[in-house]
């Protein structure tokens, strides 16, 4: 082995901006992240985002921020400053190279006269049934719209008119003269502006037409110069119809390449569906932490790194898959075990005597607050004849290799003593435990026998006089399907939420984090990952969410950590 760092491997992407910059194609890359404000962002998005910025960060290039807002029915500011905040806390910047696509409206307005001019577009007045009706299937041609052969003059007045508002919404349409037999449908005479009286977020009522999606995206990459333009496998076969416009407007043509979408499981991606969880309350708004929204991991606890890094591991492809979620909750574990400082937290607790610990008196014992990071130090953990315990640890009878609280069993209580379980005290009506009676080794002080016998379990536990109540979340999968989005007909996706997606419960947390920062994360040794909620959490009563579980690794822990 060497200490040499193998060659990144370049995406099929990254392979041709590199082409296009040996060759001399272009002189520097300018790519575009094109979100439409009318919803919070999600992880699909964070993929876009990394190739994007990406791209353009890895080769000096810049990557425009563009609000794609041509669309006034949904979109709102609210969306534009949670993708600005969003994609900063990405950790990437536009800089200067902010845009609104409805800034470019007049000029969009101009090139659809240009169509007009040049004969290559025409204003329709079929209505949307009778168009599709014209408009046939792609296995069979469509017939020409009886408008397609108005006069130029006659077009230019009635857009002008539709401009003026003389129409009624829907009235007429303006449609590109292309091929109303083409096997590819998206180029059968496509709308490119329809009348819309909808209030713009930013343009108030200046507008009564909007141009359609098809027509405004391709211009306005033209328009921002963008070098490449990244977008996803469904927009393919779109691109004849971008070809197409770019080309009969003799205006600057960027290059369109495709990747797969990012689908995740066991979550919904679509901004309809996301809004429709959110306005129905199924959810606690769009940062609510079982939501795939960026806003909603960062309120679980993702960082940005690791979203990254998830973003990175998914990769660059032409391929539709499905991503399992864990990789993502892989991605957090790895990152926090190497960041984030240890506690102790029992969830479902039950009472530990220690009856031969003097009674009134307590201690003070030192905990490691990282075994990966030496430089994090240690803490004070109080100690004293009363403690909480995980009430999983705990069992009457069980198979020898249960290395925990058993009548007749010596464990070792994380940082402190090894004890030994006398008695498993029961609810003689309910046959629930109630508590668990042990007796210590005062010898053993740390976790460690002096005569060096072996002790296999190690358990965490609190002080209960020290402990903390503290509310604690527990997150879980939105829903109980891999794939909600492929349900059945008739079916909605909303019945397959997972009821138990959160479990709210108090929970016994050792009194060193009582006034740690709001936003700061830590790990429950053998419980989870976990964050101090920046919004719910009070001075001295922190809010934990619970980010993800840990793999249970109890059972290799050593005394000193
Ligand atoms: P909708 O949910 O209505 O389809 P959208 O998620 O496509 O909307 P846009 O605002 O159009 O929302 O997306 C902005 C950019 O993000 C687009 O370039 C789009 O290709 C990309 N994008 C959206 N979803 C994903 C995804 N799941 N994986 C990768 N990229 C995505
Ligand atoms: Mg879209």
């Amino acid at each position: 082995m060497t200490d040499e760092k193998p060659e990144e491997v370049l995406d099929f992407i990254r392979e041709i901006v590199a082409d296009d910059l040996r060759t001399g194609k272009h002189a520097g890359i300018v790519t575009r992240f094109p979100p439409e404000p009318n919803g919070y962002l999600h992880i699909g998005h964070a993929k876009a985002i990394c190739l994007d910025f990406g791209v353009a960060q890895e080769t000096g290039g810049r990557c425009h921020l563009r609000l794609d807002d041509t669309n006034p029915a949904k979109e709102n500011e609210e969306y534009v400053e949670s993708i600005k905040h969003d994609i900063q806390w990405l950790g990437f910047d536009w800089g200067e190279n902010l845009y609104f696509a409805s800034d470019y409206f007049e000029q969009m307005y101009e090139y659809a006269c240009e169509l007009i001019r040049n004969g290559l577009a025409y204003v329709c007045d079929l209505s949307v049934e009778d168009f599709k009706e014209y408009r046939g299937v792609p296995t069979r041609p469509g017939k020409d719209s009886p408008c397609r052969c108005r006069s130029v003059e006659e077009n230019l007045e009635l857009f002008r008119c539709m401009r003026e508002g003389d129409f009624e919404d829907g009235q007429y349409v303006v449609r590109a003269k292309i091929d109303m037999a083409s096997p590819n449908i998206h180029m059968r005479d496509p709308a490119i502006y329809r009348i819309k009286r909808i209030h713009h977020y930013r343009h108030g009522d200046k507008w009564c037409i909007y141009p359609t999606y098809d027509f405004a995206h391709c211009l306005e990459d033209s328009i921002e110069n963008i070098t490449h333009s990244l977008c996803t496998l469904e927009f393919e076969v779109h691109r004849p119809l971008y070809d197409w416009i770019l080309d009969a407007l003799d205006v600057y043509h960027p290059r369109q390449i495709e990747f797969a979408r990012l689908n995740l499981s066991y979550t919904v991606m679509s901004k309809r569906k996301l809004l429709e969880l959110v306005e129905g309350g199924h959810v606690n708004g769009w940062d609510d932490p079982r939501l795939p929204t960026i806003a909603g991991l960062r309120r679980r606890g993702f960082t940005p790194a690791a979203i990254r890094e998830f973003c990175k591991r998914v990769g660059i492809t032409k391929f539709d898959g499905l991503t399992d979620i864990s990789l993502l909750e892989y991605c957090i574990r790895d990152e926090l075990n190497k960041t984030a400082p240890r506690a102790m937290a029992v969830l479902n607790p039950v009472k530990l005597v220690i009856t031969n610990y003097p009674e009134g008196q307590d201690e003070e014992l030192e905990g490691i607050n990282n075994p990966e990071d030496p430089a994090a130090g240690t803490r004070v953990l109080p100690f004293s004849r009363e403690l909480y315990v995980e009430r999983e640890d705990v069992r009457e009878e069980a198979p020898k290799k249960f290395f925990r609280l058993v009548p007749g069993r010596e464990v070792r209580l994380r940082y402190a003593y090894l004890v030994t379980c006398d008695e498993v005290i029961k609810d003689p009506v309910t046959g629930e435990v109630t508590e668990v009676r042990c007796t210590y080794d005062p010898d053993t002080r740390g976790g460690n026998a002096p005569d060096g016998r072996k002790v296999r379990g190690t358990i965490h536990w609190v002080s209960a006089a020290h402990a903390l109540d503290s509310e604690m979340r527990l997150y879980d999968r939105l829903f109980m399907t891999e794939r909600p989005d492929e349900v059945k007909e008739g079916e909605d996706f909303k019945s397959h939420l997972n009821p138990d997606s959160l479990e709210t419960i108090t929970a016994k947390v050792e009194p060193s984090l009582r006034d740690v920062d709001p936003g700061t994360r830590c790990q429950f040794e053998r419980k989870c990952y976990a964050y101090i909620d920046p919004i719910d959490s009070q001075p001295g009563a922190p809010v934990f969410n619970r980010i993800v579980p840990l793999r249970d690794s109890w059972a290799k822990i050593a005394a000193k950590g």
